[in-house]
């Protein structure tokens, strides 16, 4: 079958390789797993050995009836035709995993995040470039909206590199595993809030947080929080990024 890039088709072959995503995965320990685009099933064959509830959640129509052929017959795995983008998890928790199509990588991340009361862990593959974003700590060029984000809900781990010769097709860019805990206790935000503030913040990276955020926070209340006006926005902590939407919700 050929690979569809407008679906970020690019299926594992390294044997090693899997072997050691799944080692990292540890589907044996989960209760209640799902995979996103499980494709032709190369780490799907190790998860359903597990013997654990298993939701393999594919968009590409062309290959259901293959996995249902595949896995039809194994009680513990249901295969569902549905865009990821759409999930919406409403029991677990849930051992999340998948090798990402990396088009749709950075919103189906923030569509889980949402969630992460029903996530139990999740295991990712995405672009390498993507997993430095996301674990990416204050005061490195790579921090921004997804570190934010995602490390306002999970403690963030980047695991092992994988080489563009692990798949077919090759693809142009490195990989790298993420893994993701939800925090036991998140700091209470509105979301949207969230969200609103720290796309204000980091609409231009040049300038300082009071520049971005001038519209919304003055220099007192910047103070106030423990931020200096002039700092950039990817000096910014987490911490703090959460007590400007907190503010931010109360205000507006
Ligand atoms: N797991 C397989 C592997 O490792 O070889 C396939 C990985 S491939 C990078 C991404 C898979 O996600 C493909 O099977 C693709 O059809 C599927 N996919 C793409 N967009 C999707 C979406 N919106 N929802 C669910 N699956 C999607």
């Amino acid at each position: 079958m050929r690979a569809k890039k407008s679906l970020g088709q690019n299926f594992l072959q390294d044997e090693a390789i899997i072997d050691q995503i799944i080692a990292l995965i540890r589907p044996d320990r989960a209760k209640n797993i799902i995979e996103i685009g499980p494709g032709t099933g190369a780490l799907t064959d190790h998860l359903a050995q597990a013997g654990v509830p298993l939701s393999l959640i594919e968009f590409d129509r062309d290959l259901i009836t293959p996995l249902e052929q595949r896995y039809g017959e194994k009680n513990h795995v249901t295969v569902y035709h549905q865009d990821a983008l759409q999930l919406q998890l409403n029991h677990g928790p849930y051992l999340i995993v998948g090798n990402l199509p990396y088009n749709i990588s950075s919103p189906l991340l923030i569509h889980l995040m949402k969630q992460s009361t029903h996530i139990e862990r999740a295991v990712f593959m995405l672009q390498k470039e993507l997993v430095q974003r996301i674990c990416a700590e204050p005061g490195v060029k790579a921090f921004g909206r997804l570190s934010v984000m995602l490390q306002h809900r999970f403690d963030c781990y980047a695991a092992l590199t994988v080489p563009p010769e692990a798949f077919k097709p090759i693809p142009k860019v490195d990989s790298q595993i993420i893994e993701l805990i939800p925090k036991q206790s998140p700091t209470e935000v509105d979301l949207n809030s969230l969200e609103f503030v720290v796309k204000q913040a980091f609409a231009q990276r040049r300038k300082t947080i009071r520049n971005n955020l001038k519209k919304w926070f003055s220099d007192d209340t910047l103070s106030h929080i423990g931020i200096d006006p002039q700092q950039r926005p990817e000096t910014i902590s987490v911490k703090h990024y959460e007590q400007l939407a907190q503010h931010h919700h109360a205000h507006h």
